[in-house]
């Protein structure tokens, strides 16, 4: 096995051969053999709960306790035909708690799946992106900060290269990596040549060859497994289980008391109290609500995943629904990151490039004329100097060119190409001898190369700005270098980002052959400008829609982004953004004080040239007054921020693993619309909650108090026992349900977000439940009582009373459906499929109940005639038409205009 080599004591070109591997990487045929041999690059994961402890989880709930306990009691006297309608009810239920679950816990693992990490690798000479899975021993990958390591890695090459290894070590100060090997069997953090899996990178870059994967890493070995199945919980959700807890025990006490209270008081017999109790029990608990509120979160996980949101903490979802500003990256989140270089100024020429894609091809024009590139030494300095000071890569297939890398990079190699330079050629020419990697906080790049005829040269590209700070000298027309005119670089710097164009300097610095190491101070004296480049990246349509939809419901978005004020004002004036003329840049905000910049936070919605701790320090001005932030970012420096802000995103596809880690929210697409698509469905599982809570709670009030009014009064049961259980078990269950299906309302990016404290239990929501609970007393009471007072028998009055219930129930799921909408339209009515497949399955079982003879017999009902199903539509049509009442009442007396309010 290639894990248990002494790998630390050998050398680069040892490690290689003895892995039968080499710079470029494996071949695909040697991939294959090797997958074979090793298999995928993944950790054993944790035994997951298997099909059957599910199943028999689901008997593991108080009031199963208590229905089993009922069962045996019938059958002890028995009543065998009770105990085996408890029984067929209890495992009906478990069954519809398995499937939920089932249904939970694979929208759970679909996420994992979704949040795969991902490895740069080199194959057969050419750079990939492919699952971390897909490794093998032999491989190389490429390494840089905010990477989480995907296997064990032999350095090959490395430059200033950090790892955080607490994960192994338990040691937090990243260590530093060299490529030299060390001697003896060290412990994991002294084998400073080695990189192992699972370990983060926190600066710097590098290459490595893969030594080790899966089981065969070290982390595989002390038998670090993932994190177990996260439970499908939030706040609001786990409050309401809490909730339900007690509320059981409350209902159980109350139980107990009727018991005693019935049998010493009101002289009933034992087993038909017990089973009045048992129905009262049943009808009183919300059984079906944890279900139901865990079936809903994962409908909306699932939506949201649909929408390329994938949610990583799942109390984020609640939150998301409050969120009041989305302060938004530009870059690839605004717009398309399909950059293309369009303009090009030297010290003695101004061109634009005409050209689509990252194809070869594309026209240079000058004043209206076409420009041939190679003529010109100048344009040809540009192109060594954006072909080789980069590490993108362009890969042609399907007719059509892609980017490995940085798609700015990949604008400017294909750039290189329209002046005639391939990178291919380039890099043949000049081999790069040393780099310093692109960073955040100093905005360039820079490489050393070194050619045949032994020169060697530094190119530097980066912020117009950072290199106008750099760069003693410009390039004059006749090739000689001349004293640097800065105010006319930044005049033409401002001219091509007012066209909102990303602006980039291109540098060179010839060096001396013998230097082979490259650190910033060398780039200080003789840096010549070569010139700019301006890089067209156009806004995302969809993302201009999603900022207007943003606008309506009130959430604010704030662009903050690391490129030029002028290119951000400009784009920020085309996707639409409430206040595009302010501009406040990462130096402007350094000079503001903690009360100044609450001051001016509130009207600026452009934040430009701003570094990682300015995002932090914006999170924190915001959450200050109050507001609930989304906010996204990319980098491994992004991480404080995206764990700060109260939804922290990353960016799926240029994101990287740091800031995955810290975010609570993945977008797959990297595109702000889905953003907002999350914002939406977080408002419509918020809205689902709450009506899941406001359909079960007053309808489960509502049955008890049917019993226990019957109880109290000394009074026959309108409904019995064994009908209240069918009633509750399975038709509660179902019509809930539906509500965790329900699409958004109409309105629900038209409102202001909610506070982000409102409380669950409301007064509204209590007196909503009084209201119901009266409502369907009166409702099924009356029927019953109509029913014998027209000399029906008093199974088909229970009948006619139990299917009043369930129809009152139908109703009111109808009303809370609607809920917040101020007017009521047909379409509303009868819209919602799974309402309408629920009430049709209810529909369909009640019938059976009352119409076929044998369930007749087990459920001692009775046929009713047309005009009872009548009447009991009627009175459905009275409670639907009693609520609505209520609701345009209250609507009317004062609050019109927060509509939004009107929700229990
Ligand atoms: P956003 O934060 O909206 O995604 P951004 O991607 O422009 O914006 P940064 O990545 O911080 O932000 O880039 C800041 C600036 O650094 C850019 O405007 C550009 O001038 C320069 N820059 C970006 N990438 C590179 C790179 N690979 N090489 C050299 N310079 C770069």
């Amino acid at each position: 096995m290639p894990s248990s080599k002494p790998w630390q004591e050998l050398s680069p070109a040892q490690v290689l051969t003895e892995l039968g591997s080499d710079w470029s990487g494996l071949t695909e045929s040697e991939v294959v053999a090797r997958t074979r041999q090793y298999g995928p690059n993944r950790l054993p994961e944790p035994p997951g709960r298997s099909h059957l402890r599910r199943f028999l989880g689901q008997f593991h709930h108080v009031l199963i306790y208590v229905l089993l306990v009922a069962a045996a009691m019938t059958a002890l006297l028995g009543h065998w035909l009770d105990t085996s309608v408890i029984l067929a009810v209890v495992v009906l239920n478990a069954v519809i708690g398995d499937l939920q679950e089932g249904r939970a816990e694979k929208a759970m693992a679909a996420l994992r799946t979704l949040l795969a990490l991902q490895a740069s690798v080199v194959r057969a000479g050419h750079r990939r992106t492919l699952a971390s899975a897909d490794l093998v021993p032999g491989d190389i990958v490429l390494l840089e900060a905010g990477d989480r390591v995907p296997a064990d890695l032999r350095l090959l090459k490395s430059h200033e290269l950090r790892v955080q290894e607490a994960i192994l070590t338990g040691e937090s100060v990243p260590v530093d990596k060299r490529t030299e090997p060390v001697a003896g069997d060290l412990a994991l953090g002294d084998r400073s040549c080695m990189a192992f899996s699972g370990t983060s990178v926190v600066t710097g870059q590098a290459t490595g060859v893969v030594v080790a994967t899966a089981a065969e890493t070290e982390i595989g070995r002390i038998g670090h497994l993932l994190a177990g199945v996260e439970q499908l919980t939030t706040p609001l959700v786990a409050q309401m289980q809490v909730f339900a807890r007690w509320l059981t025990l409350f209902i159980l006490t109350l139980a107990v008391l009727m018991l005693v209270y019935g049998h010493w008081w009101l002289d009933y017999g034992f087993a038909d109290l017990f089973m009045a109790v048992v129905g009262l029990s049943v009808a009183a608990i919300p059984e079906g609500l944890p279900a139901v509120l865990t079936i809903t979160l994962a409908v909306g996980v699932q939506a949201m995943a649909r929408r390329h949101a994938i949610v990583r903490r799942l109390p984020a979802i609640e939150t998301l629904g409050a969120v009041s500003v989305i302060c938004s990256d530009k870059t690839g989140t605004l717009t398309r990151n399909e950059m293309n270089v369009v303009t090009v100024v030297t010290a003695a020429r101004q061109l634009t490039v005409d050209g689509a894609g990252y194809g070869p091809d594309g026209t240079l024009m000058e004043d209206g004329r076409v420009v041939v590139a190679d003529a010109d030494p100048r344009l040809q300095e540009l192109a060594r100097v954006a072909g080789l000071c980069n590490d993108a890569e362009l890969q042609h297939g399907n007719g059509d060119w892609r980017v490995e890398g940085d798609p700015m990079e990949g604008a400017l190699l294909s750039f290189a190409t329209r002046l005639g330079l391939s990178a291919g050629v380039l890099k043949q020419q000049w081999t790069r001898t040393d780099a310093i990697p692109f960073d955040t906080d100093y905005r360039y790049m820079a490489t050393l190369h070194h050619n045949h005829q032994n020169q060697a040269c530094v190119l530097v590209k980066g912020a117009p700005e950072t290199l106008l700070d750099l760069c003693t000298e410009q390039r004059a027309k006749d090739l000689t270098g001349a004293p640097l005119d800065r105010v006319w670089w930044l005049a033409q710097v401002g001219a091509i980002a007012a066209q909102g164009q990303r602006v980039l300097a291109l540098a060179l610095r010839p060096v001396s052959a013998g230097q082979v190491v490259l650190a910033r101070s060398d780039l200080g004296e003789g840096l010549v400008l070569l010139g700019l480049v301006g890089l067209l990246d156009p806004p995302r349509p969809e993302a201009v829609a999603a900022v207007a939809e943003c606008r309506s419901a009130g959430i604010r978005v704030k662009m903050i982004t690391g490129d030029h004020g002028a290119t951000a004002q400009a784009i920020a004036r085309a996707i639409g953004l409430e206040q595009p003329e302010r501009v406040l840049t990462g130096v402007e905000l350094d000079g503001l004080t903690e009360s100044q910049l609450a001051s001016v936070i509130p009207d600026t919605d452009v934040f430009a040239r701003t570094s990682p701790e300015h995002k932090l320090r914006l999170v924190t001005a915001l959450q200050a007054r109050g507001q609930v932030i989304a906010m996204t970012g990319d980098g491994v420096n992004d991480a404080p921020a995206l764990k700060r802000a109260d939804i922290g995103i990353a960016m799926g596809q240029k994101g990287s693993e740091a800031a995955k880690e810290a975010a609570e929210l993945v977008l797959a697409d990297d595109n702000f619309a889905s953003i907002v698509a999350a914002v939406r469905e977080g408002r419509i599982i918020h809205d689902n909650i709450r009506k899941v809570i406001g359909w079960t709670l007053p309808t489960n009030a509502g049955e008890a108090s049917v019993i226990l009014l019957a109880l109290l009064a000394g009074l026959a049961l309108p409904v019995t026992p064994i009908q209240i259980l069918w009633v509750n078990m399975v038709t509660a269950v179902t019509l809930g349900i539906a509500l965790a299906f329900e699409a958004g309302e109409t309105d629900v990016m038209q409102r202001p977000p909610r506070p982000r404290n409102q409380p669950l239990l409301t007064g509204r929501l209590v007196w909503y439940i009084l209201l119901v609970a009266t409502l369907f007393l009166v409702g099924v009471f009356g029927v019953y009582r109509l029913a014998l007072a027209q000399g029906y028998s008093v199974a088909l009055a229970q009948t006619m009373a139990m299917n009043t219930l369930v129809a009152m129930e139908v109703f009111q799921l109808l009303f809370i459906r609607n809920l917040a909408l101020p007017r009521l339209t047909w379409r509303r009515l009868l819209g919602s499929q799974p309402v309408w497949l629920a009430v049709a399955l209810v529909l369909v079982g009640q019938m059976a109940l009352t119409y076929v003879p044998a369930l007749q017999r087990v459920f001692r009902t009775e046929a009713m005639p047309l005009s009872a199903l009548v009447l009991i539509l009627g009175v459905g049509v009275l409670l639907f038409l009693a609520l609505e009442g209520e609701k345009q009442l209250r609507l009317r007396l004062g609050r019109r205009g927060q509509v939004g309010q009107n929700r229990v």
